[in-house]
């Protein structure tokens, strides 16, 4: 059944569309563009984001998983897919089936993939992979001292193609330790470069990067290593950028939206919602919403956020329910059942971002655009 529920998000394929285009200026024709779209493109729907940012140019992806990649391979026959947390058991015949690209970082994984591409029969230099150094984050990667044995089944005679050295920085806004993680990962690229393996890429930095490039220390190694430069924008794509103090010319992406489904007076010291958390200080009017913490609202906002009807701020009311919302609309005047309302998104010159819920629940834009819940239907708009 199509949905029917008045809870949604509308997706702006121009804003997608614009902000793809301005990363690629900032980076330059010479730079590679890795669209970051897992997690279902940070909330946005994977397929039709996919489908657009291709449209746009992007010839590159980067999604979490084996799952993930077969379900944007089914969109983009042609684009280059990178599964950025490698191949899990079982999972390495799939891979190859759909042409997707695996960063690797230890032997388990090549041994993996080596035993698949037997297999299926693949010759030797046709499976593309992306080695990743762990050059501070301590989460993925090669530590340097395990670095020789994930090179040594890498050279001729294996059925890999060393695509690009790959690194993540922990703190992309703090230079002297980005600096430092930059050591480490020319270090390296000097040890491959010492066994005859030179990467074609080298593919380090995520959003933050764009707002740094004129100091950008990965290009200089590019420069002099000869090897072309990839860049892994993610949260700038969705029209955010991950300091709040950038100004950047993004477009925010998703607009998130609901309706008011029912309406009431209460009477002073009346409560409202859960745990009686809210008395109505005054005769009150009060808007039923046709949402709640299932569909990822949060209920850290309980009380706390607001939401825009009519073009103003009405002020959430009490605890957020599992699928219900009350705001407080006594000062909105003629507020009226079926009426739109805007959980993220603008109306009549008024905006509130998913930057804005971050800041009053302590997260950060991603946990908010994610945490979206499936429920919630995705539709693209111009
Ligand atoms: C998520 C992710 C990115 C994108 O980061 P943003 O801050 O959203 O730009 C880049 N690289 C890796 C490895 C990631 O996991």
């Amino acid at each position: 059944m199509t949905p029917t529920r008045p809870v949604w998000a509308e997706i702006s394929r121009s804003a997608l569309t614009h902000n793809f285009r301005l990363l690629q200026r900032l980076a330059g024709p010479s730079v590679e563009l890795l669209a970051v779209v897992k997690a279902n493109a940070y909330g946005h729907g994977l397929a039709d984001c996919a489908d657009t940012l291709a449209s746009a140019g992007a010839q590159w992806f980067g999604i979490t998983c084996v799952e993930e990649g077969v379900a944007l391979r089914a969109v983009c026959p042609k684009a280059r897919i990178l599964v950025l947390s490698s191949v899990w058991h079982g999972e390495a015949e799939t891979l190859l089936e759909h042409r997707l690209t695996p960063v690797a970082w230890e032997p388990p994984h090549l041994i993996q993939l080596e035993i698949a591409a037997r297999t299926r029969g693949l010759s030797a230099g046709t499976v593309p992979i992306h080695l990743e150094i762990d050059t501070g984050m301590s989460r993925q990667g090669a530590q340097p001292q395990h670095l020789a044995p994930v090179l040594d089944s890498l050279g001729p005679g294996s059925p890999f193609i060393f695509e690009a050295l790959m690194t993540h920085f922990h703190s992309p806004e703090n230079e002297p330790l980005t600096q430092c993680q930059t050591s480490a990962f020319a270090e390296a690229l000097a040890v491959s470069s010492g066994r005859g393996l030179h990467p074609r890429y080298l593919n380090a930095g995520s959003s933050a990067a764009f707002f740094h490039l004129a100091n950008d220390p990965i290009a200089d190694l590019a420069k002099s290593s000869g090897t072309h430069r990839m860049l892994r924008p993610g949260i700038a794509l969705y029209g955010y950028a991950p300091n709040p103090e950038t100004v950047s010319g993004l477009q925010p992406v998703l607009s998130w939206k609901t309706r008011v489904v029912s309406l009431r007076e209460i009477a002073p010291g009346t409560t409202v919602g859960y745990d009686a958390t809210f008395t109505a200080q005054r005769k009150t009017r009060l808007a039923l919403l046709s949402l709640g913490y299932a569909d990822g609202l949060s209920r850290s906002l309980s009380s706390r956020g607001s939401v825009l009807i009519r073009g103003q701020r009405a002020p959430i009311a009490g605890r957020i329910s599992m699928d219900h919302t009350s705001v407080d609309v006594t000062d909105i005047a003629g507020v009226e059942c079926g009426d739109e309302v805007v959980i993220i998104g603008q109306q009549n010159g008024q905006s509130i971002t998913a930057a804005d819920i971050a800041q009053q629940i302590g997260t950060i834009p991603y946990e908010v655009l994610c945490g979206i819940s499936a429920r919630v239907p995705r539709s693209m708009v111009e």
